[in-house]
């Protein structure tokens, strides 16, 4: 019999229960045994929910109270030295680790892979060692089977930990941690086992990466020793097909290899004549990062090509990966159009599609009939929905020739006429777009969406933030001022539900760090413009000042790489869709008077695929992308971008393709280690290093702000170069901001005097 398999579910809540209780147990209003009472709670409630679905192997380990990595580093116990660690203080670590403790900074955060859910960054250094520390692994395990459920627990496996770790140690390598990392590793395996586990999933997403000889040889060493533990060992692949590693983890000494085939369809026949026929083989088929519905003849037929080459009973079928990434419940989303929830699934569904597929695989289609009937129908419903498809965008998007991707001149041209136009002192100063978004603006919006502020009072209450927001610039001598996006909820939102082409969920959420969440929009058709989108606000800040103030627009790739994308067609080809509704928008702005005009795209980065091979082919369709949406100006309109969240050194080259006139990008974080890819690369145009970390409630000083534009004048030529934060400002207050932008202004008269 082929069995069904889950790799983990969604921990947050149906209604972001466990935000609610991280966030109140951090703010001192609840204690450690409502919080833990939470987190039990909605372990209980997905393994019931996974049991009644029907799926046979349901996953532990998969909660956390922040992240999996982090509770790995726990389990290894691994956290830095600058941590207290005190008995049965456990917790208190834990989050410290997260998120800061008293004189020790957090664990640094990045982006999981290619999705954008945030791990704690291990840190390593030489002479490290680990411990065991299997508590909450067999913990969870019992309480499940206290519960009933007999669960397969979820580990992080040692390869992908050591890889995704960083150390501070120069000419360390953390795969030399290895022969001291795998005992603990054993020791957890085998206190499973002692507590009834048969079985354990142990993940490996780097095998979806580009392996070096060194990570290669660490994962025979790593399963010669983790199989001698007696548990039948799962390594789960995911976010990527395997490639040239297909080999390797074919060979892995492990019971049962998952791989993803709802990312990677195409690896179907070399994994089949790969993995050995003693090898479980889990097929990972339901899409478990996206909001569709899966089709489920599509998917049958795969099962039913792996079955003629395999015994059954050595055949899985699970999600691509940890529904993580998916929201709960599509059920309760009680007012999404009715015809386009028909082609979604969430967690909850997508299991019930892995069962549906199971049962199919082993008792004929026939035996779910009404399901797959639904599917048909949803599919071919989807498929020939003129609501998927607009004839004129489509005309347009295919009618897009070399000439609309460039500015009229070139930047040498644009620039002496901007420069004419605008007469900016040198190290002109300006900010990202975002001013505080106080609690009286977020009252305000919340009010206006419950319909107890009119639409009039809402309007009159914003022009009077955007007023003071140019007065406070003005007073403060920033040159380049901003309306500072007081309209706007969230930088992609705002433009979905403006744009055709998008649909909003209610409760759509997805953790995206810690107790932190965020609700994608949907794009679901093609994407047009029905009307100017930012104008009017623009065009009002720009009326209170002869200054010049910058527009905003969010780019085409962000407000990709920040939805879930429709499935029905290339990424590119959404993305030019977006681009195009953008260009509409800038040209209309310039109509409306604004001679300066930012595309933002912070995400550009983060949509760079995973392995090298694919990441010309992406560059070069993010580029032309962004290229589309800024083109259509006269050369004395000055675009900007704006760029953070990682580091940007590896695609230097794309960055300045993108020909905007002016970019600021995010390099105080990281004490402007950015400015180590000017050494070997001429940046061609404007570009302004971020010179306050606006992450931290810390005020910069003038010195300390005057030091770091030194250090990029010595690397950018000073004429090229602007001051502004690393980021937006509306997760900040006016007293910090109003502080650090005075000393930002400062700092850069005295670089003009420096000069001058
Ligand atoms: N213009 C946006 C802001 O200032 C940019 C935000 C971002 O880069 N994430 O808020
Ligand atoms: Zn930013």
């Amino acid at each position: 019999m082929i069995k069904s398999a889950n790799l983990g579910f969604p921990r947050i809540g149906a209604r972001r229960e466990l935000k609610k209780a991280l966030e109140a147990y951090w703010k001192g209003e609840s204690d450690r045994e409502a919080l833990q009472k939470t987190a039990a709670d909605l372990r209980a409630r997905h393994w019931r929910l996974q049991a009644d679905a029907g799926v046979d192997i349901i996953p532990s380990n998969d909660f956390s109270l922040y992240d999996q990595v982090l509770d790995m580093t726990a389990a290894l116990d691994a956290a830095p030295a600058r941590f207290i660690r005190q008995a049965g203080a456990d917790l208190d670590l834990y989050f410290a680790m997260a998120r800061g403790g008293p004189g020790a900074p957090a664990m640094e955060m990045t982006k999981w892979f290619n999705t954008n859910y945030h791990y704690i960054v291990p840190e390593f250094h030489a002479g490290q060692v680990f411990a065991a520390n299997p508590q909450k692994a067999v913990g969870e395990y019992l309480e499940a089977k206290a519960l009933g459920v007999e669960t397969r627990p979820v580990l992080i496996g040692p390869v992908t930990y050591l890889a995704l770790g960083k150390t501070k140690d120069k000419g360390f390598n953390p795969f030399s941690l290895l022969p001291l990392l795998l005992p603990a590793y054993a020791t957890i395996l085998t206190r499973l086992k002692d507590a009834g586990a048969t079985a354990v999933q142990i993940d490996e997403p780097v095998l979806s990466l580009d392996l070096s000889a060194v990570q290669r040889a660490a994962f025979g060493d790593a399963y010669d020793c983790l199989q001698g533990a007696g548990v039948d060992i799962t390594v789960a692949t995911y976010f990527e097909g395997l490639r040239d590693n297909l080999d390797l983890a074919a060979k892995l000494p492990v019971g049962g290899l998952h791989v993803d085939l709802s990312c990677a369809p195409e690896q179907l026949d070399a994994v089949l004549g790969a993995v050995g026929e003693d090898t479980t083989l889990s097929l990972g088929l339901v899409d478990g990062r996206n909001i569709w519905r899966t089709d489920l003849a599509a998917a049958l037929a795969v099962i039913e090509k792996a079955k003629a080459r395999r015994a059954p009973e050595t055949l899985v079928v699970a999600p691509s990966c940890s529904l993580l990434h998916a929201p709960v419940d599509l059920d309760r989303e009680t007012t999404l159009d009715p015809a386009l929830k028909r082609w979604m699934a969430f967690a909850k569904q997508k299991l019930e599609e892995v069962s549906i597929l199971t049962k199919a695989a082993n008792a004929g289609r026939e035996s779910v009939a009404a399901a797959f009937a639904d599917s048909d129908a949803a599919a071919e419903a989807r498929k020939t929905s003129p609501r998927t498809r607009n004839g004129a965008v489509r005309a347009r998007a295919d009618a897009v020739a070399p000439e609309d991707l460039a500015r009229a001149s070139g930047f040498g041209v644009r620039r002496e006429v901007q420069r004419a136009r605008f007469k900016l002192p040198a190290f002109p100063t300006t900010t990202i777009g975002s001013f505080p978004q106080t609690s009286e603006i977020r009252k305000a919006r919340a009010a206006h969406k419950r319909g107890d502020l009119d639409d009039a009072g809402y309007d009159a209450f914003l022009k009077s933030e955007t007023q003071s927001a140019v007065d406070r610039q003005s007073r403060l001598g920033i040159d380049v001022l901003v309306h500072g996006e007081f309209e706007r909820n969230d930088m992609v939102e705002y433009f979905g539900e403006q744009l055709d082409g998008f649909a909003f969920t209610k409760n759509g959420w997805v953790q995206s760090y810690g107790s932190r969440c965020v609700k994608p929009p949907v794009i679901f058709g093609d994407v047009s413009r029905a009307a100017p989108m930012t104008t009017a606000w623009s065009a009002y800040a720009q009326s209170l000042t002869d200054k010049p103030v910058k527009a905003m627009l969010t780019g085409p790739v962000t407000i990709l790489q920040w939805s879930f994308v429709r499935n029905d067609q290339p990424r590119a080809a959404t993305c030019r869709q977006i681009a195009l509704a953008i260009r509409d928008e800038v040209a209309d702005l310039e109509k409306a008077g604004l001679a300066m005009i930012q595309i933002d795209e912070p995400a550009l980065r983060e949509g760079l695929p995973l392995r090298q091979d694919d990441r010309r082919g992406y560059l070069q369709w993010a580029v032309e992308s962004f290229r589309l949406s800024a083109s259509a100006v006269r050369d004395e309109t000055q675009i900007h971008t704006h760029m953070c969240y990682s580091e940007f050194n590896d695609i230097m080259p794309s960055i300045a393709a993108l020909d905007a006139d002016v970019i600021s990008i995010e390099t105080s974080r990281s004490d402007m280690e950015l400015l180590d890819a000017f050494a070997d690369f001429d940046y061609p145009n404007e570009i302004g290093p971020g010179v306050w970390d606006i992450h931290s409630p810390r005020i910069p000083s003038t010195e300390e702000m005057e030091s770091l534009l030194r250090k990029a004048a010595d690397v950018i030529p000073p004429d090229q170069i602007w001051v502004n934060p690393d980021c937006g400002l509306k997760t900040r207050g006016w007293a910090e901001t109003q502080s650090a932008l005075a000393n930002m202004v400062e700092a850069a008269r005295r670089l003009r005097a420096m000069r001058g």
